[in-house]
């Protein structure tokens, strides 16, 4: 291992009792967000409540109001735009006009899952389950034998909408997708571990008890004649939800793990968890906004994205035209002048953080890393130059100049960061949405907290790591440039 880089000390021994306190402290308020928030709508319910809290307007209602005479927005005003309850962007006006620039922060809060099909109950050997198609990058054997939840919305033909949460707070049911007994399973563990459990095999659990009343003569109970267990499960969900089967066509339901956010560790220093990929870096860039008080010089921007686990496509997703518009609004809303209004100028002024969770090395599996290129637990934020696979495929290169202006930055608030790609050369790869920010013309960089176990329905983050990302962020929202 290289020494003597600054970069590559482990951040608890430099910290001083108080500075770990802290991280403590900010820790245990990012553990009890992890626990409530589990998907992308509830994260951005989350964040609209903290925004309102700090009196951040919501932009479409302004231009609303507006009567069209430019100067809309002033150094010190506060926006945010709610994409669909899918995506969040937020912003604070700063001192410098926007064809300056912006510092911004764009994370994801969208997390590999499984979601209910669109027709998905069925009964089978005198049980009731339902068929899911997962979303992400999942190891499927990780998914069964494990206490499930529900989370989501259900749409009803006349529109409105029902919430549903089930499965992680007290006195809850949940819910389990089975595996086969060691017993019967020669032919399975002869396969290859990602063929032992299949997509279609991944059907959740829901309930054996039939139903006793006889199906009515017409209608969709009908259908479901000859299977009580179904019609039993029909039966709760109308009675308990005021659903019916039909109504899942037009629904998002999630199914997540419902395992409890804890400590890990006889010291505590690290947090287990479902989601922090990539909610931990949402979570401290979000801080790192609300947290920083006052005028900027620049405007800060806040972009927290769905979608990143899937490719970043769609109108929630990172490679839509949101934070496009969301800037180029900014830039109308501040000026009364046309050069002003070319939105091109602010996005090749601006910088942004890609918050997005890095690798961590894992003492199980050291081989698939590069030590000298590989990020630790307790090292601190990573800094990722590039991304992609394979030749660099796919990824995104930041620019030197920029990670320069950022080490500087760093190091003179003593902030805790390591430099590491995402493993071995031509072992696998990844990438997340700076590459579609920097075709914007925005100087972008990967950075953020480094994980075990990534997208493992159980993520282990270190309590120190956390802590200096979000003193990261903050100084370069309110600091860099
Ligand atoms: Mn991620
Ligand atoms: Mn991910």
């Amino acid at each position: 291992m290289a020494k003597g880089n600054e970069a590559y000390d482990i951040w608890w021994e430099k910290a001083g009792e108080k500075e770990k306190k802290e991280a403590f402290r900010f820790s245990d308020e990012y553990m009890a967000f992890l626990q409530s928030c589990k998907t992308e709508r509830e994260v951005s319910a989350y964040a609209v409540s903290c925004l309102e809290k700090q009196k951040y307007a919501d932009l479409d209602v302004l231009v609303e109001k507006d009567k069209g005479k430019g100067n809309l927005l002033a150094p010190g005003d506060k926006v945010y735009r709610n994409c669909q309850g899918k995506s969040i962007l937020a912003a604070v006006i700063g001192k410098q006009p926007l064809n300056r620039g912006v510092n911004a922060i764009a994370a994801h809060i969208d997390s590999p899952r499984l979601d209910f099909k669109q027709n998905p109950f069925y009964e089978d050997s005198h049980l009731t389950l339902a068929k899911t198609h997962y979303y992400g990058g999942i190891k499927k054997y990780q998914w069964v034998c494990m206490p499930l939840a529900l989370h989501g919305v259900v749409f009803l033909k006349n529109g409105n909408k029902v919430e549903v949460r089930v499965g992680d707070q007290e006195g809850d049911p949940c819910f389990v997708i089975t595996d086969l007994l060691p017993h019967l399973a020669q032919k399975q563990m002869e396969k290859k571990v990602a063929e032992a459990v299949t997509g279609e095999g991944l059907n959740v659990l829901l309930g054996s008890l039939p139903d006793k009343e006889k199906p009515k003569e017409k209608g969709a109970d009908q259908e479901n004649a000859g299977q009580p267990v179904k019609s039993m499960l029909l039966r709760i969900l109308k009675e308990t939800y005021g659903v019916e089967e039909r109504d899942f066509v037009s629904a998002e339901i999630e199914v997540v793990p419902a395992l409890p956010v804890k400590d890990i560790g006889f010291d505590r220093s690290m947090i287990g968890g479902y989601g922090h990929d990539d909610r931990v870096c949402a979570y401290a860039a979000l801080k790192a906004l609300l947290d920083s008080k006052g005028v900027p010089e620049k405007t800060m921007v806040l972009y927290l994205a769905d979608k990143e686990e899937v490719g970043s496509q769609g109108n929630t997703g990172a490679q839509s035209v949101a934070l496009r518009n969301f800037l180029s609004e900014l830039c109308a809303a501040t000026s009364d002048r046309y050069q002003d209004l070319i939105a091109y100028r602010c996005f090749a002024a601006s910088h942004l953080l890609s918050a997005d969770v890095g690798s961590a090395v894992d003492p199980n599996f050291k081989d698939v890393q590069d030590p000298l290129n590989a990020n630790y637990l307790g090292k601190g934020m990573v800094l990722e130059k590039y991304t992609g696979r394979a030749g660099k495929s796919g990824g995104s290169d930041a620019n030197p100049e920029f990670i320069a202006a950022l080490r500087q930055l760093f190091d003179k608030d003593a902030i805790a960061w390591q430099t590491g790609e995402i493993g071995k050369v031509d072992l696998g790869g990844g990438g997340t949405v700076a590459a579609f920010m920097a075709n914007l013309g925005m100087q972008v960089v990967d950075c953020g907290v480094p994980v075990l176990s990534m997208h493992s329905p159980y993520e282990v983050v270190s309590k120190g790591d956390l802590y200096q990302t979000y003193l990261a962020y903050k100084t370069f929202f309110l600091n860099f440039g």
